[in-house]
């Protein structure tokens, strides 16, 4: 079972969790139950994937009963705005099947709209409403965070954000530290192009892990949340096989050497809508 991360809110995320990026819809079925099977407990999805049909197939068949599932599911940066937020939201749980969502995000912050403070205190409102547990935003920097703090005066449970052991985001993590907001790992296995590096390969032998194995073991190590993807079920498993072992000091002094300043696959939050 994985360990949990507490957020400010009080309630409490898995550590490690499955994420279903670029899953066709046909295949998120077959995928969240293989995940589920596996031992996940954490499913994160959003309505961008075009897949929370899929996930909630999967959910509704699934054995283990909602309260014992941990669901994640994002605003995505057309709906931002406070009332198309809140028709959104009911969008993503109509096809998700849930009456009651545990985590929804912001997915961008998409500052040349400038709607992202009217889309949080729309989520907000869904938290006082019951209608989702947690609320928190995604690829958001710090200027941005610091907006929501100064404006509205309500911190996000959590950001998620790329992270892998190229690009390690040290400052943005500090800052969440020191805010009491979770950090969550997208691309946590940086898309599969860390899987031959071979220092990560050299630790994975000393262990008699995989190198994606020793990759996720050092998110858990340093705090954060990972998710994951994969449609492979021996590899879902794999991902999940991650509570046995920890890394020494040296091997995540060792993993800090390979931050990169070139080391960023995805979009650059300030610009992307
Ligand atoms: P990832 O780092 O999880 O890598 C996934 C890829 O790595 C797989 O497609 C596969 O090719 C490979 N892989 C996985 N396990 C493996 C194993 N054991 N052995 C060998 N190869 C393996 O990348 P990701 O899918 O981009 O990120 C994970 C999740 O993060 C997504 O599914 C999504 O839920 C989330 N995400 C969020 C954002 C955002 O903007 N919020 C952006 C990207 C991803």
């Amino acid at each position: 079972m994985s360990p949990t991360i507490r957020f400010n809110d009080g309630n409490q995320i898995p550590q490690l969790g499955f994420g279903v990026w670029q899953v066709p819809n046909e295949g998120a079925n077959a995928a969240v139950t293989a995940a589920i099977n596996a031992g996940y407990r954490s499913i994160d999805t959003a309505a961008a994937y075009q897949n929370e049909t899929g996930v909630g197939d999967a959910l509704a068949a699934s054995s283990v009963p909602a309260k014992d599932l941990f669901i994640t599911t994002k605003l995505w940066n057309a709906d931002q705005g406070y009332d198309s937020t809140l028709r959104a939201f009911d969008a993503s749980l109509k096809k998700l099947r849930l009456d009651k969502l545990d985590l929804y995000l912001i997915h961008w912050p998409v500052p040349s709209r400038d709607r992202y403070l009217d889309s949080w205190k729309a989520l907000i409102k869904l938290r006082e409403e019951g209608r989702v547990a947690s609320i928190g935003v995604s690829n958001f920097q710090i200027p941005h965070l610091e907006r929501l703090k100064a404006e509205i005066g309500v911190v996000p449970a959590i950001n998620q954000i790329e992270l892998h052991p190229r690009f390690q985001q040290k400052a943005l993590r500090d800052y969440h530290a020191k805010e009491g907001i979770a950090t969550e790992a997208w691309s946590p296995l940086g898309q599969g192009r860390l899987l031959a590096d071979p220092a990560i390969a050299a630790i994975a032998g000393k262990y008699g892990k995989t190198s994606a194995q020793v990759i996720l073991r050092w998110h858990l190590d340093i705090g954060n949340v990972a998710i994951p993807k994969s449609v492979t079920p021996a590899r879902i498993a794999e991902n999940f096989k991650v509570f046995d072992f920890k890394l020494a000091p040296e091997d995540i002094a060792a993993i800090e050497k390979l931050d990169d300043p070139h080391g960023k696959i995805g979009p650059n939050p300030d610009t992307f809508s």
